[in-house]
């Protein structure tokens, strides 16, 4: 008997199927795709591809047999309590996606470093002031979060001559990196990094980490760039520590609440500088042979690359 293609549906409510699906076609003839709710059959389903499934659809595949997202955090779909936690969950690893985020970070470390924000600053009261200069040597940047994300920014951001420390769960080695772990290596990292980026996973242990005594470990002056999730940082602490004057300046693409409310203080803020979650957008130009390799895999009965590990939540 001829072996049953492998049968895949498409689940979003904020990416068209149009963009997916057709290409997809094209490169894998021998499987059959199915954008929901146009799921004839949902006990045929095998492969679910997510981003932001709509809560309970993917309950109603009783046979489904391997969830691939199309984003690389899975906090949204692991918070939701419909999600048949024994099948197995990959994350896509972007290349596209890890670039553009490098380049973000890149430039808003640059942006501080170079007293950017405060030359615009300067330029709108016709201001004429130079102000000292430093060395990327003479900056300490501080990662949290050395996963596929946070470990190209500081390799990057080593390139440049800057030090460079990272936070991870586990111990690690990175050549050219000080590395941390766990609790006691977060406040020794906390302390030296000048500018700290946020690559970490929204997590249980992960979520309010950067809080008031935790950002008053910064050294004054310092700045925060929170590229993650709004849910790590402590929105009024951190408003807290800029009306202070300990930060200089905080760089925000993610928020507790999105799109950020109009009535927000970081609107108007003279030391914010916010963008609308766009830090680095998945990039279907590379991410689409990621996908595929991933579809061929399960369907050759290999395990898939990138799977979450429920348990630790990323
Ligand atoms: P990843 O590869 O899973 O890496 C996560 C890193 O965080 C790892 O180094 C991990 O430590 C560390 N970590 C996790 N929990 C920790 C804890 N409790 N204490 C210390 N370190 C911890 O993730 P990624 O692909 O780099 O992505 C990171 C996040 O970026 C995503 O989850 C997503 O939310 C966010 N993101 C944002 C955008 C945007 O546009 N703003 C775009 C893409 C992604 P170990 O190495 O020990 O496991």
């Amino acid at each position: 008997m001829a072996k049953r293609p492998t049968t895949v549906a498409f689940v979003s409510s904020e990416v068209e199927p149009e963009r997916w699906l057709p290409p997809l076609e094209r490169a894998l003839p021998q499987m059959r795709f199915q954008a929901w709710p146009d799921v004839a059959d949902p006990t045929s389903i095998d492969v679910a591809l997510v981003a932001a499934p709509p809560a309970g659809v993917l309950g109603r595949f009783p046979n489904l047999r391997f969830i691939q997202s199309l984003w690389m955090g899975v906090d949204g779909l692991l918070a939701d309590p419909t999600l048949p936690r024994a099948v197995p969950l990959a994350r896509l690893i972007d290349p596209g996606m890890v670039a553009a985020m490098s380049e973000t970070v890149l430039a808003r470390v640059l942006d501080w470093h170079r007293h950017l924000y405060r030359y615009r600053v300067q330029q709108a009261s016709w201001e004429w002031k130079p102000l000292k200069q430093f060395m990327a040597a003479d900056r300490t940047v501080g990662i949290l979060g050395l996963g596929a994300l946070g470990a190209d920014a500081a390799a990057k951001l080593v390139t440049l001559g800057f030090r460079v420390c990272g936070w991870s769960r586990r111990e690690k080695t990175i050549p050219g990196i000080e590395a941390f772990f766990g609790h006691d290596g977060l406040e020794a990292m906390l302390k030296r990094s000048e500018a700290l980026v946020c690559l970490l996973p929204l997590t249980v242990q992960t979520r309010g980490l950067l809080d008031a005594r935790r950002l008053a470990l910064l050294p004054q002056g310092g700045c925060l760039i929170n590229l993650a999730r709004g849910a790590h940082v402590v929105e009024r602490d951190l408003l807290a520590v800029l009306d202070a004057g300990h930060l200089a300046h905080a760089y925000l693409d993610v928020f507790q609440s999105e799109p950020l409310p109009g009535d927000h203080a970081f609107w108007t803020h003279p030391q914010v500088s916010l963008t609308p979650h766009i830090a680095a957008l998945t990039e279907p130009r590379t991410a689409l042979a990621k996908v595929v390799a991933n579809l061929e895999r399960f369907a050759r009965g290999e395990r898939p690359e990138a799977l979450v590990d429920t348990t630790a939540g990323y």
